[in-house]
């Protein structure tokens, strides 16, 4: 099986959407084996997000990331990377394609409720930046 990341962002905790998301991901096949809520400061946030330094959209994204809780979950399936996007749909809600967790939930091509790590990016370094090997869980 394989792992990827996901988080429920700041607009969706706001929203309580937590449940909702939730239940499509694991709706979908994903298992859930590391949870947790926290709150980035925008040091944090920009880190997690550096890839994206340079940009014009980076400064609103690390203050956007940092300005309220977020939930974070490993995730387990096969393909796990590939099938969560698709899980999610594209980074633009109104481009996402219906019933994704972005249609149903995203208010703009910035507010898009959830991240996924993309499968060319990886995931890996994603799920360590949050998770260490003990919070993750075998079941
Ligand atoms: N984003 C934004 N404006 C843009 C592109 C992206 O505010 O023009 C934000 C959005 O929240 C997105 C995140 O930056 O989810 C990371 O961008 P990326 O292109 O990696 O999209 P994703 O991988 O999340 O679909
Ligand atoms: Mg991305």
């Amino acid at each position: 099986m394989d792992k990827t990341l996901l988080i429920i962002k700041p607009d969706a905790v706001k929203k309580n959407l937590i449940g909702e998301i939730l239940k499509r991901v694991v709706g979908a096949g994903f298992k859930i084996i590391g949870m947790k809520m926290l709150w980035l400061n925008k040091e944090q946030g920009g880190k997690f997000y550096e890839i994206h330094r340079g940009k014009d959209f980076y400064d609103w994204l690390v203050d956007f990331i940092s300005s309220g809780p977020i939930v974070v979950a490993c995730l387990s399936a096969a393909d796990a990377p590939a099938k969560l996007r698709g899980v999610v749909g594209a980074t633009d809600p109104k481009k996402a394609a219906p019933d994704t967790i972005r249609n149903l939930y995203g208010t703009s091509v910035g507010e898009n409720v959830v991240h996924a790590s993309a499968p060319d990016e990886n995931p890996q370094r994603e799920i360590d930046f949050f998770f260490e090997a003990a919070e993750l869980h075998n079941y």
